[in-house]
């Protein structure tokens, strides 16, 4: 059986990226406003990610801060089995829990795959608390030791401790050739999210290296955010934009490269409902939308946050893939593209 989860695991993390982004994603979720993120060797040796959100409870079987009412307060024992979601309340969270991806698998998956370690703190609690996993289960920090949450000193918020990724799977852990390409990927989802979420500070360090990395500010504007991740050049040539329809169910909102900025390759970052996804259909129609505006050769950069009703959002797309389909993806697309193009002609550069 652990060697059907091994399998499953690594379909869902195909690569270091994949468990940041899981990661990242519930740092979010849990309503943090600072997000750390320590990585070594492009993620394969470490992957650690401390937030400042409202922590996981540990369970009024253990800890003894707890009251001892009906409710039920016991996440962490149980935080790496599968389907285990705090996310689910009923039915109509269903679909919206389907297409942001709250599936219950993450942790699960990584659990099968690496060494993980995950200590927590909510406000309510006088400590926090540690727990280590393996294969989807509680086991010991130590050979010897009991595998119960040890209490310990923290701060509230929760740190998330990857090691070893892939240490059971040698032949993928071995297709990696170059950790700083994962490195790459790795800081591509970070400032991702960094330009989306206002209001959250992230910053990302290389194990032993002080200067490297990327951070930015909680207080940062949208535009400071854009300029950290992308630099001033295109930061100085963007325009925002923004529209919706009632018919379709959707807004969409962000901003886009004017024509005087011209890149040898496209940057589309597109989330909706605050989730980064991959979208092909709208990378195609944004490289049209531009065609009459950029000389040959040169492509935008677009960032764009659709919010779409839940239910129009494809929710059959298999977790790893980030390709994204929806409802009315031709006119919502095309509605998207005639609001970029008009404002390309109207400001005048
Ligand atoms: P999902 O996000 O789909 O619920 P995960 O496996 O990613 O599944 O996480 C399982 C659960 O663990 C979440 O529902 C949440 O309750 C809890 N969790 C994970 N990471 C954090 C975090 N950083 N802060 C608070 N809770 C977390
Ligand atoms: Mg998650």
């Amino acid at each position: 059986e652990d060697v059907v989860n091994k399998i499953a695991a690594g379909e869902i993390i195909v690569a270091p990226m994949n468990a940041l982004k899981e990661m990242m994603e519930n740092s979010i979720d849990a309503g943090s406003t600072a997000i750390e993120i320590l990585v070594r060797d492009g993620g394969l040796k470490l992957l650690q990610i401390t937030d400042n959100g409202h922590g996981i409870e540990v369970g009024a079987s253990i800890s003894p801060v707890f009251p001892a009412d009906d409710e039920q307060k016991d996440d962490l024992p149980i935080l790496c089995e599968r389907h285990t979601t705090s996310k689910l309340k009923d039915f109509d969270d269903l679909m919206s829990i389907a297409t942001y991806g709250f599936r219950g698998e993450a942790l699960a998956s990584i659990s099968h795959i690496a060494h993980l370690r995950v200590t927590t703190k909510t406000a309510g609690s006088s400590c926090a608390w540690q727990a280590h996993y393996q294969d989807g289960k509680l086991i010991p920090p130590k050979p010897g030791q009991s595998p119960d949450p040890k209490p310990c000193a923290g701060r509230p918020g929760t740190q998330i401790t990857v090691e070893d990724l892939f240490y059971n799977i040698p032949n993928r852990r071995r297709a990696f050739k170059s950790p700083s390409e994962e490195y790459t990927k790795i800081l591509d989802v970070i400032t991702r999210y960094a330009v989306h979420c206002e209001h959250v500070a992230f910053s990302i360090k290389k194990h032993g290296e002080a200067g490297a990395g990327f951070s930015v500010a909680a207080a940062a504007t949208k535009i400071d955010r854009i300029k950290q991740a992308h630099g001033a050049a295109l930061a100085k040539e963007l325009i925002e934009f923004k529209t919706e329809n009632d018919k379709w169910g959707f807004t969409a909102s962000g901003y886009c490269s004017n024509a005087n900025y011209s890149a040898k390759r496209i940057t589309i970052l597109l989330f909706i409902n605050h989730r980064s996804v991959e979208s092909s259909a709208v990378k195609k129609a944004v490289e049209q939308a531009y065609q009459l505006f950029l000389p040959k050769g040169g492509h935008p950069f677009v960032y764009l946050s659709l919010e779409i009703d839940p239910a129009r959002v494809d929710v059959n797309v298999h977790p790893t893939k980030r390709e994204v389909h929806f409802l009315s993806e031709d006119e919502i697309i095309d509605m998207v593209c005639e609001e970029i193009r008009e404002r390309l002609t109207q400001v005048d550069t």
